[in-house]
């Protein structure tokens, strides 16, 4: 059995520290900051497979739907998922391509349902029907959305159980290499930690701790903003996918709020501010669609990076010409992050190799 080092506590080296250390390896995660400190601490966190194009992508999200299915019954007590589905209608400019995008899913064997505007009151009373007018409503029945830290914080609490160590606040200087093969990591504080096999799931710092410049993963990851409500007295359930504003629960009865055009206004750089007025835009979408909100401001608002490979695909697998380094490194973390648990562990300690990751090796960037 190897000895095991994963880089980074967000949801991914959470999910892959559990089954690792539940496949029977000695493993440790070591976290800079905090668990859940980097993009899965501000992530939308839907979990879907929906534009996720060609099929093998497709696949592998689909694959993370399930296994976070298994994951639940696995738990028996979730309190990190919501599910019930989630709500999209569109403009009736992309009436059609929404109308191609549905086809393509159900071709697919994806669950999708057309709903009237009478089923969707009945789902989300709250919703104004004027909001909605003369749009076509989708429903996807089995997506939903996830605390990311209660997540992590699950899967690292249970893998301490499988006897996995887990440090927050350690921060991984360099990742050591032996000639062809790794040889553990180094903290900021100077220790040497040996390891046969590390797995690098830093997310948007893989390449902080890797010193040769040839084994950096070329990356092209896309700002993404977050606005929130104070608590306010909305009965929503569902993710909402709207023209103008994405919505969803975020716990107490506060919003998340997002938009695809806001995160083209922002970069990691942009000081943030709840008063901001991307903030108050989305504020303001949200409430023509929800006008039960009232009168409210935004409380508080994140900015992320996403973790995207130069190519917009995942890139799990090992380190072509070094031994022992593996990376796991994706967008829609969230959705893949307790599939890519199961399989990555299965590949680093069982010796399997996963099928589905085939398209999604990070040998494409270095060969
Ligand atoms: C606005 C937004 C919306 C999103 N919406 C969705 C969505 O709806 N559905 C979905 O599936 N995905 C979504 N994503 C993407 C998803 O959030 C990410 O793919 C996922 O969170 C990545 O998780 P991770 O564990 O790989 O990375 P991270 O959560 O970033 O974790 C990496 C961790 O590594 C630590 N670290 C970094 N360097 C070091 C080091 N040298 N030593 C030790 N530790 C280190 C960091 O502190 C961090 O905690 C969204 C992202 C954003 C920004």
């Amino acid at each position: 059995m190897p000895d095991v080092i994963v880089i980074g506590g967000g949801v991914v080296g959470a999910s892959v520290c559990l089954r690792i250390a539940q496949a029977g390896a000695r493993v440790a995660l070591i976290e800079a900051k905090r668990v859940g400190a980097g993009t899965s601490g501000a992530s939308f966190a839907w979990v879907n497979s929906r534009h996720k194009r060609p099929r093998a992508y497709h696949n592998l999200n689909v694959a993370g739907m399930r296994e976070h299915a298994v994951v639940r019954q696995q738990f028996g007590a979730a309190p990190w998922w919501h599910g019930g589905g989630a709500v999209e209608w569109v403009s009736p400019a992309k009436a059609s391509d929404q109308s191609a995008e549905i086809e393509r899913l159900k071709k697919w064997g994806y669950i999708v349902e057309r709903i009237t505007a009478k089923d969707l009151q009945d789902m989300e009373p709250d919703v104004d029907p004027a909001a909605v007018s003369g749009s076509a409503i989708t429903y996807y029945p089995e997506e939903g959305w996830i605390d990311p830290v209660v997540y992590a914080h699950a899967m690292l609490s249970a893998a301490q159980r499988h006897g996995g160590h887990v440090s927050s606040g350690a921060h991984v200087t360099e990742v050591v290499l032996r000639g062809d093969r790794v040889g553990g990591v180094r903290t900021e504080d100077g220790r040497l930690l040996e390891a046969d096999v590390v797995v690098n799931c830093a997310g948007r710092w893989v390449n902080g701790a890797m010193q040769e410049a040839g084994l950096r993963l070329p990356l092209a990851g896309t700002a993404g903003f977050l606005a929130f409500t104070p608590p306010i007295a909305t009965g929503l359930s569902r993710v909402l996918h709207t023209p103008g504003v994405n919505v969803r629960p975020d716990g107490a009865g506060r919003l998340m709020l997002h938009s695809d055009e806001t995160d083209e206004t922002v970069s990691i750089e942009t000081p943030l501010n709840p008063a901001m007025a991307q903030a108050s835009e989305l504020v303001a979408r949200a409430r023509r669609v929800l006008p039960s909100m009232g009168e409210v401001e935004a409380e508080a608002v994140r900015v992320a990076v996403r973790p995207i490979p130069a190519d917009g695909f995942s890139a799990v697998g090992p380190m072509p010409r070094l031994r022992g380094y593996y990376l796991v490194v994706t967008h829609s973390g969230v959705t893949l992050s307790p599939f890519l648990g199961r399989a990555v562990a299965e590949e680093v300690v069982g010796g399997r190799t996963c099928d589905v990751l085939r398209e999604f090796r990070p040998a494409r960037f270095f060969e």
